[in-house]
């Protein structure tokens, strides 16, 4: 049986694609987004995050704790999640936090599972509304993709793919009949930026979206926006100029970074990124849509 980590599945969302949508979030990431917005998303395994806010040192997670992860002062709880990887305790760890603040990110499922909790919601979905299959990357995991968006189609259900296009054409082609609508990100058209920011070159995904024109894919495209980094007046040009040949591009969205993952990054062990820390997000947007008409 096909199964895959899903790190969540949400319902009822309004900004993952056309109407009302449930979105299937994948495990896994080939790129490494310096402000990715959904850490817990990036690698392809089961993670354990620790949300000390929520804590009330009850001391019962370490009591089943073989590794000695648990760190406790009077005012303090530190988990080095680190050692968590892999742990055959993951899912009782969760379960005895009575206040939640021990959460295992990321559950292997079945085809037929995500099926039906996207099936659950299909009256609210109307004419535009579906399901949209986001990350991490969802490509990473094709073959299941391929068989769930199968399925989705089969019951009549409209799919979004929301993608970094980052892979080769031939498992781009491999999903094409099941997808309605693809939601794609240009980061940076420079790609030595690209690379320093994502740790990955941005040719894969350019070729990608030019193909996808050429078969009259429909596509809405959305930038990441950080001051300073790729925001210049040269960046927007050149992907107002890339975008002028590409067919079937919907909607352009402008998104400011923020530290909206800081909590997740905490979580999770890691260092939290700084990008708009002291910025006007409004005014950013504005001048990014601007420099993009006036180019
Ligand atoms: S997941 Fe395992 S290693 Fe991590 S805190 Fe829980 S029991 Fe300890
Ligand atoms: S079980 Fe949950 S609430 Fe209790 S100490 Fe552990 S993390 Fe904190």
């Amino acid at each position: 049986m096909n199964t895959a980590i899903v790190m969540e599945i949400q319902r009822y969302c309004i900004h993952d694609g056309p109407g009302i949508r449930t979105t299937v979030f994948l495990k896994g990431c080939h790129m490494k987004c310096s402000w990715c917005h959904n850490p817990e998303s990036q690698s392809k395994e089961p993670e354990m995050m620790f949300f000390e806010s929520s804590c009330i040192y009850c001391r019962q997670c370490e009591t089943i704790c073989e590794r000695g992860a648990h760190y406790f002062t009077d005012e303090n709880h530190k988990v080095k999640v680190e050692l968590c990887k892999n742990c055959r305790k993951q899912e009782l760890c969760q379960e005895i936090c009575c206040t939640k603040s021990m959460k295992l990110c990321g559950k292997r499922v079945t085809v037929e599972e995500v099926t039906r909790e996207v099936m659950r919601d299909r009256d609210c979905y109307g004419g535009d509304g579906g399901v949209t299959f986001s990350g991490g990357e969802p490509l990473v995991q094709y073959k299941y993709l391929q068989e769930i968006m199968k399925c989705c189609k089969e019951e009549g259900i409209s799919v979004c793919l929301d993608t970094t296009l980052n892979v080769d054409w031939d498992i781009v082609e491999s999903i094409i009949p099941y997808v309605d609508v693809y939601l794609i990100d240009i980061k940076c058209l420079d790609d030595k930026q690209h690379i320093a920011l994502t740790g990955v070159s941005n040719r894969n995904l350019l070729e990608n979206i030019k193909r996808l024109s050429d078969i009259g894919a429909r596509m809405i495209i959305r930038m990441p926006i950080i001051e300073s980094i790729n925001d210049s007046e040269k960046e927007i040009k050149d992907r107002r100029i890339f975008l002028q040949d590409i067919r079937g591009v919907e909607r352009i969205d402008m998104i400011p970074v923020s530290n909206y993952g800081s909590a997740k990054y905490k979580a999770l062990g890691k260092i939290i990124p700084q990008f708009n820390n002291k910025t006007d997000l409004n005014m950013l947007v504005d001048r990014a849509k601007i420099r993009f008409e006036e180019s």
